[in-house]
């Protein structure tokens, strides 16, 4: 689907970048003259200076990146920054809303990591990719999340397997709202519990799409 002009006012056409170390971050924590990458296309973005002087990411050439095109893409980047400053302690919690429960925060202690486009094998003949998974220590999965425009037709079966809509996430991405009613991730339920019936480690089938 694509990208409604609030969303695109609110976050510009790359609403976060890959600093030189490798970190995700957002214009306002950008140093200028140093190189920033695009986190979807990989390619070179530019630091520019809106009329009112707000900093903001533009690839530098203009080339094809779903980022501009996909509100599931935008999403997913969006979503990666807002976690990602809040595990560093600089932004405000995420909740996960299971179908219809009550909200839970996020246990940012124990996520040690982000995957995106994480690839999950369920079945020995079927792989699911998250847009983003969400690791303990371990590498163990807490929870995994698809940004879909449509909910599915045949919801995925799986605790920690979280489907949202990209129009909520861009609306609000702090708080995820289930749209999967199998999806029952509570924070009492030790992570073990979330894992699948797979003896560990999982294979990671990890790449970049
Ligand atoms: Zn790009």
């Amino acid at each position: 689907m694509t990208i409604r002009a609030k969303h695109r006012k609110r976050y510009r056409l790359v609403p976060c970048a890959l600093a030189p170390d490798g970190q995700i971050i957002s214009p306002e924590e950008a140093v200028r003259g140093n190189l920033h990458w695009c986190p979807e296309c990989k390619n070179a973005l530019s630091l520019r200076l809106s009329k009112l002087q707000n900093p903001y990411f533009a690839h530098t050439n203009k080339i094809k990146c779903k980022l501009e095109h996909s509100s599931v893409v935008l999403a997913k980047h969006v979503l990666h920054l807002v976690l990602t400053r809040w595990m560093k302690g600089s932004g405000d919690p995420v909740e996960v809303q299971p179908f219809c429960e009550k909200r839970y925060e996020l246990p940012r202690e124990e996520i040690h990591q982000i995957k995106l486009n994480h690839g999950i094998r369920i079945h020995p003949k079927r792989t699911l990719h998250s847009h983003l998974s969400l690791l303990d220590q371990h590498g163990y999965p807490i929870l995994h999340i698809e940004i879909r425009d449509k909910p599915r037709t045949r919801h995925i079966k799986h605790p920690s397997w979280l489907e949202v809509s990209a129009e909520e996430v861009l609306s609000n991405p702090y708080l995820l709202s289930s749209l999967n009613p199998h999806m029952n991730f509570s924070t009492s339920i030790p992570t073990q519990l979330n894992l699948f019936d797979f003896a560990p480690p999982y294979p990671s089938l990890s790449s970049h799409h």
